[in-house]
């Protein structure tokens, strides 16, 4: 690395391009801004090319962006000679170069990364600022306080107390519309024949971001079209990606939110994870934009589908990250149902026979991208069907997807879908047979399976397997360690269950047993 002159080092992370961060207020000439791009980060899991390419071409903008405005930029490239791969040695290189005797780095989101940052501070030697990354509504122990004593955190109620801190949607002290969830008006499945405007596509031609990649090693999954690659790179391309959402998408956001469909991989949502996830984008700004949209037009753009996308963002993504702030580093050890089975291998693949999960895995590869429907009760609810071990299950879920950071990865995961914190997230486990996936898309026409058998070599396998789940998990939902009130939710199920004729029991445990067997051919 070049030598340079500076007292003041301060490290910019991958995932932290907030453009309307305090630092850059000010145009300083003893500071030098640091970004990188390191093999530390693209290997801890086998992500996929279009969420390393995506990472790292936004960093590239941001520090040209940065260096536009005045401010001094070292960026390490993973090519460069010098780069020693990991974030703190290349810091240490770049005091000795620049003579800093001070060094700030803005407070990272994942749990690894403020260990390393939090030990490198405290042994390096320099005099130290930690500065917020202003990008979140709450603090990292905000929920904890607001939950403390309680063995569960309703992310209902945090969601009040969202709205009413933020005052979106609200009228004075109450809710606009008088209701705080408009969810009842919601989630319906689309006409046949439905077709959604298309998804807003940008263009970018990365090919030597690829080349470098390949050149060096990193073992990525997933397939790209690097001469076109169509996620956004900067503020500019992400605000446009919201203003497409808010003109031809939010009026049926909430309407077709838990729709599938083999034909239109986006639907109504706004695919604006990755742009708000590396602080490309403000969570008010976004949630403002929708609301302004709704005041605008509020016959076509009614309050359930801005209520529900609010939610969203102000609800569940804030909730998560005071969920993974309260519960890490134990949450990534939670396995409470015991779960030891591997992966299939054609979750990396696609080559299954059931329609529904061959769709949205080989779209996942695709696209680096599933709705959230997809992510949560097909892949999800199958590998909580087939018991897979979460380890598994996280390490696939934060590789493929272009938004996986593991704070709203993993929470996601192992809490709302794999129900391996015992109910810390979700009320009771998500599950389904495939008569919901039948209703929610259109998958079932052209699947090898029947989704109104259960029990015969055509059955549908998420038929037998809903109920072998609750059948051999039925202890450990009454245990003290799960959910209080869970089984109450769940009654109905184990009701419908015990009034089965035992012979109808036995089949569907032993196809389940079946089933469980030979995953890998399904
Ligand atoms: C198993 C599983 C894994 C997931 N992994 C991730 C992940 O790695 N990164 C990630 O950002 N989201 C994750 N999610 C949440 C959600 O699926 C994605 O945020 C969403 O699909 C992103 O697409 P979108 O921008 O089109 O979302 P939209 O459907 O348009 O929703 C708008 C925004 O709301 C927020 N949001 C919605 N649901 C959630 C949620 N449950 N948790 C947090 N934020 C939410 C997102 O920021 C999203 O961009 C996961 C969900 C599941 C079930
Ligand atoms: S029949 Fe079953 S496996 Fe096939 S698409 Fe429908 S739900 Fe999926």
């Amino acid at each position: 690395m070049p030598k340079e002159q500076a007292r003041v080092v301060r490290l910019v992370l991958g995932d932290q391009l907030n453009h309307a961060h305090p630092w850059w207020q000010e145009v300083r000439p003893d500071v030098l801004y640091v970004m990188m791009e390191v093999r530390q980060e693209t290997d801890y899991a086998w992500h996929h090319m279009q969420k390393v390419l995506g990472f790292f071409a936004a960093m590239r903008r941001f520090a040209e962006h940065l260096r536009a405005q005045g401010h001094r930029v070292r960026y390490i490239a993973l090519d460069d000679v010098a780069n020693r791969q990991d974030i703190t040695a290349n810091l240490v290189e770049l005091f000795g170069l620049t003579g800093a005797t001070e060094f700030g780095y803005l407070l990272p989101d994942e749990h690894r990364l403020d260990e390393q940052l939090k030990h490198f501070a405290a042994t390096c030697g320099m005099q130290v600022h930690v500065a917020d990354t202003h990008h979140f509504l709450t603090t990292r122990e905000e929920l904890a306080t607001l939950f403390k004593g309680k063995k569960q955190y309703l992310m209902e109620r945090f969601y009040r107390v969202m709205r009413e801190r933020t005052g979106l949607l609200m009228r004075g002290d109450q809710p606009l519309g008088g209701q705080w969830n408009f969810d009842h008006d919601n989630r319906q499945r689309p006409p046949k024949g439905h077709v959604p405007p298309p998804p807003l596509l940008f263009d970018h031609d990365l090919r030597d971001l690829e080349r470098m990649l390949k050149d060096a090693g990193v073992k990525t999954i997933g397939t790209v079209d690097a001469a076109h690659f169509t996620w956004p790179l900067d503020r500019a391309e992400s605000l446009a990606l919201l203003r497409y959402f808010c003109e031809h998408l939010l009026h049926r956001f909430g309407t077709y939110q838990d729709a599938m469909s083999s034909h239109h991989w986006a639907m109504y949502h706004a695919r604006i994870s990755f742009s708000m996830n590396v602080k490309l984008l403000h969570p008010l700004e976004i949630c403002e934009a929708a609301v302004q949209a709704h005041h605008a037009d509020p016959e076509r753009i009614t309050l359930a589908q801005v209520e529900g996308f609010v939610r969203q963002i102000i609800g569940w993504r804030e909730y998560m990250r005071g969920v993974y702030w309260a519960q890490m580093p134990g949450f990534a050890q939670r396995n409470f149902l015991g779960h030891v089975n591997k992966l299939p291998a054609w979750y990396w693949t696609g080559r299954t026979r059931m329609a529904c999960l061959r769709d949205a895995i080989t779209g996942s590869l695709a696209n680096a991208y599933a709705h959230h429907i997809q992510r949560l009760m097909i892949t999800g609810n199958f590998a909580l069907l087939a018991g897979v071990h979460p380890d598994e299950v996280d390490q696939w879920y934060l590789g493929i997807y272009l938004d996986a950071i593991e704070w709203v990865e993993i929470t996601n995961t192992r809490g709302m879908s794999q129900f391996a914190d015992g109910g810390i997230v979700g009320t009771k486990p998500y599950v389904s047979s495939g008569a919901y996936i039948h209703k929610m898309g259109h998958y079932c026409g052209t699947c090898h399976y029947d989704v109104n058998e259960r029990t015969g070599p055509k059955a549908c396998p998420f038929n037998a397997l809903y109920w072998h789940f609750h059948a051999r998990n039925r202890e450990r939902f009454l245990s003290d360690e799960a959910r209080p009130g869970m089984m109450v939710r769940m009654g109905m199920t184990y009701r419908t269950w015990d009034k089965m004729p035992a012979a109808t029991r036995k089949a569907l445990l032993d196809k389940g047993d079946e089933l469980l067997a030979n995953l890998e051919t399904l």
